[in-house]
């Protein structure tokens, strides 16, 4: 993103947008015409399309496909076999998802287009907000180490392929000036030295930083937490003029202690000042006035972190700018500013070719065209994308919330799974996050903030029960969170009372479903779980938090945490 480009940029950026929203259904004529003609003859088109490339056959021929469905053919080009097994492009890289599919995370082929859609994902807050030309942005961008798989090619996520890639190296030369961070602590494969970079070089040029950004807002929050315990080495390194020695990444360490600069006290004495206050309320704009907007996705599963984050923010506008998987780029937020309620994605036609499968009261009936969508309803999107998958169901749901020009704006629901089920009830992500959304409130008004939670079902015992791991902070003070018991008792009852009816005819009546447990554990909890899980291969940039843990090692370092455990007392009141 720039935040130095001139008018002129910005207006042409506007055009392509207009030209984009404006002419959906021939672009995304275009865009099938295109793939088809690229891949009617790999392995896996062939069985259904037999070389042919004619739009009308392959919807009519080809199938809706699940991961489970087009693994084998990814499996055996990462074996080495030749790339038209699966796509008619050369694949370049393999890209490893945040999903997992029986266990393992699922990985999917990539080519040098999904990294120029993801670079052409055009950044619009800047026409929205004033005085950004000279400012700069200090950005929580991460990379992870690249495995290398059988055929000699990289698998990495998503993100550290983008900035690993000439895309990002080469960018417009007004990119180069907007980051606080140099690249070098983008490309640390080193996450904890990269932080603490990232960090270091905002404090420095703080007075320049207009804008706040990571790729989610989970992200954002582990930074000021991380920032919380690392705030007094930052100072002294700031008054000594040298970084610390643990940061051993040479071109990290080099690149840094440029930015560093020579001894400088005061700021040292006015960061100290700040940080050493009681509460962290409003941290970011005291420790960066000059902040104008964050930039960090807030919808979906992140939607639990604003809160948190808004504490840390003061309530500064927060923009989710883009909807984006390993499968394809979808869409931008056009109108940025809008209420966090209100986000909504517009659809970017020439990204991939999107067709939709509506949703109508948990049953998937019927296949249209993005340019066929309607108001109000719900559907998941079939991505055919240039790099071999076709019509693969992405199993999130979304809700048609308006069009720009033609093109269909959508909000995020939810990922189109079940979070928890102990008997016949499905609990879905979406339903948890609600529910524990409504018993946080109790929290907040004991002066405690929820800073993560996962859950569980216990089907270990005949009436299974939901156990949800809290990990509380007070909101005024470092110190560690006391936990009152009766807060706490009526939390479990606030969830359980929020859960869908399902849930509480087995729960109450029915007694099928055992009480809802709430778990407390020691701060630090769920970075620790982060740790771990990055550990088996997850991405830190791209890493949330699994709204349900299935993992058994996971579940055991949660079980050495656990501070208190609390149920309702209130049971009888259910239905
Ligand atoms: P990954 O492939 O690891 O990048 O994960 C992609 C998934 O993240 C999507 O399928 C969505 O479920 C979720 N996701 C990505 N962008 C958003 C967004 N803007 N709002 C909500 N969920 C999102």
């Amino acid at each position: 993103m720039s935040l130095c480009s001139d008018r002129s940029d910005i207006i042409e950026e506007e055009k392509v947008l207009e030209d984009l929203t404006s002419n959906v259904k021939q672009i995304q004529d275009n865009v099938l015409e295109e793939i088809l003609t690229l891949n009617a003859n790999t392995e896996y088109l062939r069985r259904f399309l037999h070389g042919s490339s004619d739009k009308e056959l392959f919807k009519k021929n080809v199938p809706m496909s699940t991961y489970e469905d087009v693994r084998p053919f990814i499996q055996r080009v990462a074996n080495g076999e030749p790339f038209d097994v699966i796509s008619g492009k050369p694949i370049t890289r393999f890209l490893l998802s945040s999903g997992t599919s029986g266990g393992k995370r699922k990985m999917f082929p990539c080519n040098n287009k999904y990294l120029e859609n993801l670079n052409s994902s055009t950044i619009i807050a800047r026409s929205h907000i004033d005085g950004l030309e000279h400012g700069k942005g200090m950005e929580f961008n991460f990379c992870t180490p690249e495995n290398t798989i059988s055929s000699g090619l990289p698998a990495s996520a998503a993100t550290t392929s983008f900035f690993k890639s000439d895309y990002f190296k080469n960018r417009p030369s007004y990119w180069h000036w907007s980051y606080t961070s140099p690249d070098e602590v983008i490309l640390c494969s080193d996450n904890k030295q990269s932080l603490y970079c990232h960090l270091l070089c905002g404090i420095v040029q703080r007075d320049e930083v207009v804008k706040v950004g990571a790729a989610f807002v989970s992200i954002l929050v582990r930074a000021i937490i991380f920032l919380e315990k690392f705030w007094k080495e930052i100072c002294t390194n700031i008054r000594s003029g040298s970084l610390s020695m643990w940061i051993a990444d040479i071109s990290c360490r080099d690149s840094v202690s440029k930015i560093l600069g020579a001894a400088n006290p005061e700021l040292a004495d006015l960061i100290e000042n700040e940080c050493n206050q009681k509460s962290w309320e409003g941290i970011i704009p005291r420790l960066w006035p000059k902040t104008k907007f964050i930039e960090s996705i807030a919808t979906g599963q992140m939607a639990q972190h604003i809160p948190t984050l808004e504490f840390y923010s003061n309530k500064l506008p927060l923009i989710s700018s883009s909807y984006v998987s390993s499968e394809t780029m979808f869409g931008i937020n056009m109108n940025p500013l809008c209420k966090l309620e209100d986000i909504s994605y517009t659809f970017m036609p020439n990204l991939s070719y999107f067709e939709f499968l509506l949703v109508d009261g948990g049953k998937k009936i019927e296949i249209v065209d993005l340019v066929d969508v309607k108001l109000g309803c719900y559907y998941e999107p079939l991505v055919t994308n240039h790099s071999g998958l076709h019509r693969y169901k992405m199993s999130d749901i979304l809700k048609v919330t308006g069009f720009y020009n033609s093109a269909p704006q959508f909000r995020f629901v939810r990922r189109d799974n079940l979070a928890l089920s102990v008997h016949l009830e499905i609990t879905t992500d979406e339903e948890l996050l609600n529910a524990v959304g409504r018993a946080k409130m109790i929290l907040e008004s004991s002066n405690l903030m929820l800073m993560d939670f996962t859950s569980y079902a216990d089907i270990s015992i005949v009436r299974g029960h939901y156990v949800l791991y809290w990990e509380p902070k007070a909101k005024y003070n470092n110190d560690v969170a006391e936990i009152d018991n009766k807060v706490l008792v009526d939390c479990c009852y606030v969830v359980e009372e929020s859960l869908n009816n399902f849930y509480r005819e087995f729960r109450g009546k029915d007694g099928s479903i055992g009480a809802l447990e709430i778990r407390v554990v020691q701060q630090g909890t769920f970075d620790a779980l982060m740790e771990f899980f990055i550990t088996q291969g997850a991405s830190s940039t791209q890493y949330k938090t699994p709204i349900c843990i299935k993992s058994s090692e996971a579940l055991a370092m949660l079980e050495k945490k656990v501070r208190a455990r609390f149920f309702t007392d209130k049971s009888l009141l259910l239905e």
